[in-house]
């Protein structure tokens, strides 16, 4: 079970060079995980703690998985990642146990980040209903928080969370000690369209008239993730067509096919 729950991965193949549009989330990231583990005498002696934990919100697909990813990779650490759905179990004591666990692992493979997604699947205001599955989840919730009080003599781990439903959560878990470093990761701008364009484009080969301003303009309210699935099919594109060249048409057909299974199928997939 404890295999399947948690993912693990040495020194993640991401950096911040390959994350577009959201250079202030990354600076925040860095000031919050990177600079106590690589320069503590700052946070010494301006006399504050650095932060326990980040959270980072925002809809799906922005890129707070792979901000998480790069910040272990470039300061050297194992990523250990876990979904917050993952920590709901059928038995009693069963989340408890592998949040042991998961701080267990990190501490065996340091320096580490350890990620939580769906963090709001554990620690969710609290329903009316006092069924014993809530109780449940309280249990998993308070043991995480127990792990991270007991943070300081752990030495190089940082805990990274990650929610799309930052309205649904505990204000507990938010507190001083906590997950007190909130970062927001929105869906990118024009701008940040075009970068994230440009890193997805950036191992194919474009026709001369491919413009990622258009681009840009075309995939409004594009997500990252949503970005790199329009690209990858404007490839089928030309592949289809027994091209070597992706051209803009393509991308206009990719968009077109896009937007044509949006309104075909659950809207909020894509
Ligand atoms: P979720 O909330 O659904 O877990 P997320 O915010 O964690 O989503 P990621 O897993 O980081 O999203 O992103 C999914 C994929 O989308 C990435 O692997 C990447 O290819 C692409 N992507 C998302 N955001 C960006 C971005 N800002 N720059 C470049 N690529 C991005």
């Amino acid at each position: 079970v404890r295999a399947q729950a948690m993912q693990i991965e040495n020194r993640p193949a991401v950096g911040y060079a390959d994350i577009g549009g959201i250079d202030d989330q990354i600076r925040e990231v860095r000031e919050a995980v990177e600079m106590p583990l690589v320069d503590p005498e700052r946070f010494d002696t301006v006399g504050i703690e650095p932060p326990t934990g980040v959270l980072l919100h925002g809809p799906p697909g922005t890129g707070k998985t792979m901000l998480a990813k790069a910040v272990a990779n470039e300061t050297d650490a194992t990523f250990i990642k876990m979904a917050g759905s993952e920590l709901v179990r059928k038995f009693i004591g069963e989340g408890a146990r592998l949040v042991r666990d998961l701080f267990e692992l990190a501490s065996e493979h340091e320096p580490a980040v350890i990620f939580i997604d769906e963090i709001d699947a554990v620690a969710s205001k609290r329903t009316d209903s006092k069924t014993s599955g809530d109780a449940e989840v309280q249990r998993t919730m308070m043991q995480l928080l127990s792990e991270m009080d007991g943070f300081e003599e752990r030495g190089d781990i940082s805990i990274i969370a990650a929610t799309n439903r930052f309205d649904m959560l505990d204000r507990a878990i938010l507190r001083p000690g906590r997950f007190d470093r909130l970062i927001e990761v929105p869906k990118p701008g024009p701008d940040g369209r075009e970068k994230i364009f440009a890193i997805h484009t950036r191992g194919m080969n474009l026709d001369d008239d491919v413009a990622f301003d258009e681009l840009a303009e075309m995939a409004d309210e594009f997500s990252g993730a949503e970005i790199e699935s329009l690209t990858t099919e404007a490839g089928m594109f030309a592949v289809r067509d027994d091209r070597s060249e992706v051209r803009m048409s393509d991308f206009e057909d990719a968009l077109a096919k896009i937007t044509e299974d949006d309104t075909a199928a659950d809207p909020v997939a894509f």
